[in-house]
């Protein structure tokens, strides 16, 4: 069933923003950052992987970017003076065995997105990129300008729309900022919003589901990487501070600065054994572990080594410490969690 709500009556007369995907994890902490500026946060998600439930902070329309003609209702309906898109398919392991499914959602959704914001006149764009973007660069930390050489179909097809939105601000002038996430991590710390997939694929919410005996263990994918104790090395952000990050976006954008990129990250690597082991200290449990074999598309190590966003954007990250992320995570995995 399509549902679609207009503005409320005690909604503030801010400004709308489009927010794709915006029922989603992310989208949804960007949706109360952006409310909590004073925006209008309009969510147009299909809810495939989301929740109607998330969407809390402003009008919602359950709509699928493969179709122009709800992207053009939306446009015309909300005048929104940008768009957050965040609406994709982002798993890894999932891109590596069905491409096709990665290349058709990805980019054909974007390129349908891009097409109706010019054609709607709103110039303002802020995408959700990936490190994944980058591929591994042998343990060297990744910035801006590092070269991007995607090992699987999720980050190429996220490398493929940053390329489609260079050629349309040369064709039409739209300015859009390019993020690109590290790992994100925690829940709103307030507890309204949090991570919850279907299947759930991700570290640390498997891994606190193994620890309260949602499951029986977590699986480590690989251990004999060339990483000091063998086990992926990744950046984790906390999503608030992700979320955060977008709204200084957006008034970059509005404040006519250029188009630009910015790796979000904390800059700090932590091995697959080193969550588990804050993990195990913050929940004061065992999480229990089993060893398993490589994911086929993971790099070795993906570190952010950039403080552009902190520098240009003024971006201030508050808990993107490892065990203010778990503290988060847990606590939000304690609730009962979203229902459909
Ligand atoms: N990982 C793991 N077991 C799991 C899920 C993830 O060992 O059940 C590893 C994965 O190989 C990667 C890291 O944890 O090195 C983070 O994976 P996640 O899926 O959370 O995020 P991604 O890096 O794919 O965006």
């Amino acid at each position: 069933m399509r549902r679609s709500n207009g503005p409320g009556k005690g909604e503030k007369m801010g400004q709308h923003v489009l927010v794709t995907g915006g029922a989603g994890y992310i989208g949804s902490h960007a949706c109360k950052a952006l409310a909590a500026a004073g925006f209008v946060p309009v969510v147009f998600d299909n809810l495939s992987t989301g929740w109607a439930e998330a969407v809390k902070f402003g009008p919602f329309v359950q709509g699928d970017l493969v179709e122009r003609a709800a992207l053009d209702a939306a446009f015309a309906r909300f005048s929104p003076v940008a768009v957050m898109h965040f609406a994709a398919l982002s798993l890894v392991g999932e891109s590596m065995k069905n491409p096709g499914l990665y290349w058709r959602a990805n980019v054909t959704g974007a390129l349908n997105l891009i097409e109706a914001a010019v054609a709607a006149g709103c110039g303002q764009f802020v995408f959700s990129s990936t490190c994944a973007t980058y591929g591994d660069h042998d343990g060297v930390l990744v910035d801006e300008d590092t070269e991007q050489r995607p090992m699987n179909a999720y980050g190429g097809s996220k490398r493929a729309i940053e390329d489609m939105l260079r050629d349309f601000e040369a064709s039409h002038g739209l300015r859009h900022v390019i993020f690109r996430y590290f790992n994100v991590a925690g829940a709103d710390p307030e507890g309204e919003i949090g991570e919850q997939h279907r299947p759930e694929t991700h570290l640390i919410p498997l891994l606190l589901e193994a620890v309260d005996g949602r499951r029986p263990a977590l699986t480590v994918f690989g251990s004999d990487y060339n990483t000091p104790d063998g086990t992926c090395v990744r950046d984790y952000v906390h999503v608030s501070d992700l979320a955060d990050a977008h709204v200084l976006g957006l008034g970059w954008l509005q404040q006519g600065k250029p188009s630009r990129a910015f790796n979000l990250g904390s800059g700090s690597g932590f091995s697959v054994r080193e969550v588990i082991r804050a993990a195990g200290q913050v929940t004061n449990r065992e999480v229990p572990v089993i060893e398993g074999e490589r994911r086929p598309g993971d790099a070795a190590f993906l570190v952010s080594g950039s403080n552009r966003a902190v520098a240009e954007l003024g971006w201030a990250p508050r808990r993107s410490d490892m065990r203010s992320m778990i503290l988060d995570a847990w606590r939000w995995s304690q609730k009962p969690g979203f229902e459909r």
